[in-house]
Order: structure tokens, then C-alpha cells, then sequence
């Protein structure tokens, strides 16, 4: 075992060498590959092929200038970006974000957690991520649509439904989408509906797709409380965020019986004891697309907390939906402190290594992104499958097929912690069940 783990170490520290400052990078390469030593030891034959050499090193990365004139008919420049990291197990899919904060090493991070996140669906999809260090806040509709076609008029050339297939992530909604898809048909001359997911379904899009990731994460809750002999009713929940993920988490859950009693934007924290009114949320956030210290205007017994922090308020259930890092060791004590027994990852990487370490130390049921938001791409694949047959699937049957693959999401993670000794650790589960799936393909190629 310390042989593998000297291996690993080394790989670690070639990764850090070769992408300097990507530190998000770095972390989420760590993540999977600290976990790897007991299949090293099993399967030799990793380790001669250099599969975790290879599976660290994305396949393409493309980097482009956006340039598009504001409202006051000045020229403002964006870069785009879209990593292509591994397509072993069909063409690379994964979202694109628009935030300012956007940089080659995000889109590496989020692209490389897409590559075990894609292989856990059990869906023939490789693993990619674009996006722009655009930021969409104060923009208006005309802003967005000359910004989107913009960035496809170079992003076209290099996707495809047989190549790279990108949806939404953080800035990137239904909307966009719409914007994008509607430049990359007028460039191509044909109607490729499963070139881009996430589309609206009165145009080739697929219902629950916009709820999925959200849904999707509370289905592997309910599972993960399943084995403990819990469930969701009556449970106070907080969930972070109110974008995509964290409005659908807490619609699901609310629908399930349990309480969600706060949510966020990147301002403040709603505090609703009696349970957040979604409507105001959706209301606010989908339509007006304002800031969410106006629930209270609605909701007068409610408290808004200017700059405050969600994870001090009192909960059962945490389920971090907004952006990577934004659960820290120390809101990791005061969430164990109040009571909290289980953590869910609505968003890619919400909780740094430490909280995740405490988690485990305190037996806390600690669900990775990779795994419990799965639900979003799988949805995604489940509309690139409707968009090939030219079919469409009811909201019921959808859903249904959406609750198996998270149900078996969670029992694949679940048993192979089992398997390799480490009991209700889904780190090392999904990382293990999604490793050897990639791998093995790898291997299956020969060295390409
Ligand atoms: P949205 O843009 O719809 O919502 C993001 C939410 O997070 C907003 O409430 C936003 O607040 C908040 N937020 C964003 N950045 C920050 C920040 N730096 N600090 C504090 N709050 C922040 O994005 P999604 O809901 O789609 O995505 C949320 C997370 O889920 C991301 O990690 C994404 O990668 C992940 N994810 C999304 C999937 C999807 O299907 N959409 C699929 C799988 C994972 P504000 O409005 O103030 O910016």
C-alpha cells in the first residue's frame, strides 16, 4: 500500500507542477486520486498503463476571445473557454459557467470532477466544461443574447451531438441556452437539438432537466438517511444558494416533508423559521432576477442576514448549493455543534478538505457533488437520448428514470466503500466506482 501511495504523491505533485496556481485544480485532482492506493493495488495494470497519469492530463483545451458591445454601444472583451477532458465513455458534456470569477483552472476543476460524476450515471458521456469570466449580474436581456452569440460564434466549431454536447452551470440558464442555441443553428444551417442540453422543452429540451440537479441530490439524501434508518419528513433543512440547484433541492424536499428553513444569494441568508416560502424565492430570483434581501418584503417575520453565514443557522440536513469552497472547517464545527447529521453537495466542491475530514471524524453522512448532484448531467443525457430518437418523455416517466439512477448512484458508492473497508465513506466510493469504469476504457483503447 505505501508503494501506491508514494505513487500517487508523485503523480500529485507532477499535476501542481504542470498547472501552476490552479489551486481548485489541484484540490480536485487530490480529492480523487488520495483515495486510489487500494485499486492501484489491486489492478497493477493501472499503474503500468499510467491510467491516473492520464486521466489528470484533459484532452483538449481551448481558450477564446468573446467580444460584444454593451448597451451603450461599447466594445467590452470576455475570455471563453471550454475543456474537452476525457472522452472514454462518449463525447465530452458537461456545463458552461458565466461568473467573473471564471478562470482555465475552474473550468479544469469542474471538468475534471465531471469525468467520475459522468462515468457514476452509468451513461454513455465523457466529461467537459466551458464557461466565460463574463459576470450576467445588472446585464440586460440584450446584453445576455449579444454575449451568447458571440461566444458560439467561436464555440461552434468545436462541439457537437457526437463531440462535446455543453448545457448550463453557474450564469448559464434556460435562457442562455436559448441564446446560444439559436447562434449555433443560424451558423450551421440545421436544427442539432442535442448539441446543448438544458434546452426549454417546447423546443427540444427535456422536462425535468431544470429540476434535476436539485431533485437528484435529495433522492441520494433520502438514501443516505435510508441506511440509517432515517427519512426526510420533518427534517430542518439549509440550503445554500438560490439558483438552479438550490431551488429544485428545496422544492423536492419540501415536497418530501422536510422543513428548509434558510437559503442565500452571494449578498446575505434568509432566515424563515417557519419554512422558506419557494414561490417568493422563485418569484424573486427566476422572474424579477433581483437580490434576495426582498423576500423579506414579502415575508416580514422573516430575517435577512446582510453578509451572514447560512451554515451558523441550527439544521438537521445542510445541502451547500451554490459554489465551490463555500463550506469551511469551521462552519463544519458549528453545523456538528447545532446538530447537523448530514451534509449533501447540491454544487461542485461546495466543502473544503478539512470539513470534509471533520465529517468523516464525526460520522456525519457526507454526500460528494460528484455523486449526489450526478442527477443534472444524467437528466442532461436522458434529453441527448429523446433529442437522437426524436421522441419526448412525460415529466413522470422522466422523473422516474431520474430517481433509479440516483438510487443506484447511491448503492454503487455505498457498496464499494463496503468493499474496500471503508464504510459509509461515498468519497472513497464514488471515486473508486467511477476510477475503475474510466480506467478501464482507457485501457481498452490502447495508448491514444
Ligand atoms: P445559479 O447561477 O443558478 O445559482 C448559483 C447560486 O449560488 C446563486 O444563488 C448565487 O448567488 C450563488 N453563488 C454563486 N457564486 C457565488 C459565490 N462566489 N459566493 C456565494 N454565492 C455564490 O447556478 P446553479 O444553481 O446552476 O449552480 C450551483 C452549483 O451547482 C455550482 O457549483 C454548479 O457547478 C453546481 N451544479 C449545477 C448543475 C446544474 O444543473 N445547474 C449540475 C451540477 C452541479 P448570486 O445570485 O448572488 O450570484
Amino acid at each position: 500500500m505505501k508503494e501506491a501511495e508514494q505513487r500517487i504523491q508523485a503523480i500529485y505533485e507532477g499535476v501542481k507542477a504542470r498547472n501552476p496556481g490552479e489551486v481548485e485544480f489541484h484540490q480536485a485532482v487530490w480529492e480523487v486520486i488520495s483515495t486510489l492506493a487500494p485499486v492501484l493495488q489491486r489492478h497493477p495494470e493501472y499503474t503500468e498503463h499510467k491510467i491516473i497519469e492520464r486521466l489528470c492530463e484533459p484532452e483538449r483545451q481551448i481558450i477564446f476571445r468573446v467580444p460584444w458591445q454593451d448597451d451603450k454601444g461599447e466594445v467590452q472583451i470576455n475570455r471563453g473557454f471550454r475543456v474537452g477532458f476525457n472522452s472514454a465513455l462518449g463525447p465530452y458534456k458537461g456545463g458552461l459557467r458565466f461568473h467573473p470569477s471564471v478562470l482555465l483552472g475552474t473550468i479544469k476543476f469542474l471538468a475534471f470532477e465531471q469525468t467520475f460524476k459522468n462515468a457514476l450515471t452509468g451513461l454513455p458521456i465523457g466529461s467537459g466544461k466551458g464557461g466565460a469570466d463574463f459576470d450576467p449580474k445588472g446585464k440586460s436581456d440584450n446584453e445576455i443574447m449579444r454575449f451568447c452569440q458571440s461566444f458560439m460564434t467561436e464555440l461552434y466549431r468545436h462541439i457537437g451531438d457526437m463531440t462535446d454536447v455543453p448545457a448550463g452551470d453557474i450564469g448559464v440558464g434556460g435562457r442562455e441556452i436559448g441564446y446560444l442555441f439559436g447562434q449555433y443553428k443560424r451558423i450551421v444551417n440545421r436544427y442539432e437539438a442535442g448539441v446543448l442540453t438544458g434546452k426549454n422543452p417546447s423546443w427540444s429540451g427535456a422536462l425535468v432537466r431544470k429540476e434535476s440537479t436539485g431533485y437528484g441530490a435529495v433522492y441520494f439524501a433520502e438514501e443516505m438517511l435510508k441506511v440509517r434508518g432515517q427519512e426526510l419528513a420533518g427534517k430542518r433543512c439549509v440550503v445554500s444558494g438560490s439558483g438552479n440547484v438550490a431551488i429544485y433541492a428545496t422544492q423536492k424536499l419540501q415536497q418530501l416533508g422536510a422543513i428548509v428553513v434558510a437559503c442565500s444569494d452571494s449578498n446575505g441568508v434568509i432566515y424563515d423559521e417557519q419554512g422558506i416560502c419557494l414561490d417568493t424565492v422563485r418569484q424573486i430570483k427566476e422572474v424579477e432576477r433581483g437580490r434576495l434581501k426582498e423576500y423579506t418584503n414579502h415575508r416580514p417575520n422573516a430575517e435577512y442576514r446582510h453578509g451572514g453565514d447560512i451554515w451558523d443557522i441550527a439544521c438537521d440536513l445542510a445541502f451547500p448549493c451554490a459554489t465551490q469552497n463555500e463550506l469551511n472547517e469551521s462552519h463544519a464545527k458549528k453545523l456538528i455543534a447545532n446538530g447537523c447529521f448530514a451534509v449533501t453537495e447540491g454544487a461542485n466542491m461546495p466543502c473544503t478538505p478539512e470539513a470534509v475530514d471533520l465529517f468523516h471524524e464525526h460520522g456525519i453522512a457526507y454526500a460528494p457533488g460528484k455523486a449526489a448532484n450526478a442527477g443534472g448531467v444524467a437528466t442532461s443525457a436522458l434529453e441527448m437520448q429523446q433529442n437522437a430518437s426524436r421522441d419526448t418523455w412525460s415529466f413522470e416517466y422522466t422523473e422516474n428514470r431520474l430517481r433509479e439512477i440516483m438510487v443506484n448512484i447511491h448503492k454503487n458508492c455505498h457498496r464499494t466503500a463496503e468493499e474496500f473497508g471503508m464504510p459509509g465513506n461515498y468519497v472513497a466510493g464514488a471515486n473508486i466506482v467511477s476510477f475503475r469504469q474510466v480506467a478501464d476504457a482507457v485501457m481498452a483503447f490502447g495508448v491514444i
